[in-house]
């Protein structure tokens, strides 16, 4: 039996993937990582009992630890402890990284480096550090699983000719809760507004991303490194129903769609099974029954996420960082009701403007282009 690793095993993507696990089978959860949610880490370690267990909050490594007194399991923290846990399984275990954030880089250079196979759910490790994971030494059988819908819709599609085949990647969107309104309207729209998303149920910061577009600009770079294809051959797509997940053109014009429910545990189920494909994990959809489904262009005017990312992605890892740390700020200030809707986009760009990037930054120099960020975010928010 194989071994598994859950990094952000207490998050969305993470309990799916346990619910996956408990239902499929197949695997041996060997260890598990969060960051400061010790009620679920609990209740996970208690019931899947794994060898290491890593909760990146010191004091909630400590109260974990009180709390599991009467179990046998190793509790880390920190980076190094989170590193620890990436590669615990050894060579031909599977790492799944669906932690939030620029942190999941690390730990997936470490797990790469281990041998282990790895399942990516956590956007930022290819966004910022695309040009540092593919040109990373690996086993040459490895290859990145990738859990996010989109790409691994597109996976999916590009088995289905060669890659010198494909002329184009359509990468698909539901247009989130605000499509098709004017700028006038988004004006005063709340937190609450935003997090209200038609087909998807997810995390808030990529629920928020959905809402400004920027999570799929996330997806153009994630998909530029993923599928090693330049970014003006990947185009969005707005599918409201988010039934098509993405598509691939090949060049005599016949176009792979991948078509499901829109659901994370489908994909999920794919990438840890893969090659297998097992029993559908949610109720099965009827064409029938759909009737129809519907396509339009972006909207690149009113929701700018989409073309201030995709100038981005031209622009290198580098301004991809400047760009996704700038977001995750500002975000977090709109969450906290600092700053309305629309001055998100005004905040990334500003940061654009404003930070010189290179193209190929170091893993050091990628953290450095954050931290310049998050100091010009703190100043743009206070000056509002
Ligand atoms: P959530 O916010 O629901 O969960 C985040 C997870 O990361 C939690 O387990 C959290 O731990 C953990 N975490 C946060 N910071 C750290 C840290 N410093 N060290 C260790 N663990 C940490 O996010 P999602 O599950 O929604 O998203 C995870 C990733 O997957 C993101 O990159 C997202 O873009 C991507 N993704 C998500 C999709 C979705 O449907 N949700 C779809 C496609 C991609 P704790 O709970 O203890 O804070």
């Amino acid at each position: 039996m194989k071994d598994i690793i859950i990094l952000g095993s207490t998050g969305s993507i993470g309990t799916q993937t346990m619910d996956i696990l408990e239902k499929r089978g197949g695997y041996r959860i060997k260890g598990l990582a969060a960051c400061k949610n010790v009620d679920v880490m609990e209740a996970q370690v208690r019931k899947y009992r794994p060898e290491i267990c890593c909760m990146y909050d010191e004091e909630a490594a400590a109260e974990l630890k009180v709390r599991l007194g009467d179990i046998s399991v190793k509790i880390l923290t920190g980076m190094s402890g989170l590193c620890e846990t990436a590669v615990c399984g050894g060579p031909g275990s599977l790492t799944v990284t669906a932690i939030v954030g620029m942190i999941g880089i690390e730990p997936t250079l470490a797990a790469m480096d281990a041998g282990c196979d790895i399942a990516l759910a956590n956007k930022e490790t290819m966004v910022c550090a695309g040009h540092l994971i593919t040109s990373h030494k690996w086993n040459n059988s490895h290859f990145i699983r990738p859990i996010d819908s989109e790409h691994c819709a597109i996976w999916q599609c590009l088995e289905c000719g060669r890659k010198e085949e494909v002329s184009k990647i359509l990468l698909t969107a539901s247009g989130g809760p605000f499509r098709g309104k004017s700028r006038m309207e988004l004006e005063n729209v709340t937190a609450a507004d935003a997090l209200r998303h038609p087909n998807w149920a997810m995390g808030k910061k990529i629920t928020i991303d959905s809402a400004t577009m920027v999570n799929k600009a996330l997806e153009v770079m994630e998909a530029r490194w993923l599928f090693d294809v330049p970014v003006d051959s990947i185009e969005v797509v707005i599918q409201p129903e988010s039934i098509i997940h993405s598509a691939v053109e090949f060049r005599d014009g016949s176009i792979i769609a991948q078509i499901a429910p829109p659901d994370m545990r489908i994909p999920i189920q794919h990438a840890l099974y893969y090659p297998d494909r097992f029993d559908s994990p949610v109720e099965r959809m009827s064409l029938s029954k759909l009737g129809s489904i519907h396509f339009e262009a972006p909207d690149m005017e009113v929701l700018r996420g989409l073309p201030l990312g995709m100038e981005a992605a031209s622009n290198g890892c580098g301004m991809c960082t400047v760009f996704n740390a700038a977001n995750e700020f500002a975000v977090a200030a709109f969450l906290e009701g600092k700053i309305g809707f629309l001055k998100i986009y005004d905040i990334i760009e500003n940061c654009m403007r404003e930070i010189p990037a290179p193209r190929e930054p170091s893993l050091s120099k990628i953290f450095e282009l954050k931290e310049n960020t998050c100091e010009l975010v703190q100043r743009l928010v206070d000056s509002l």
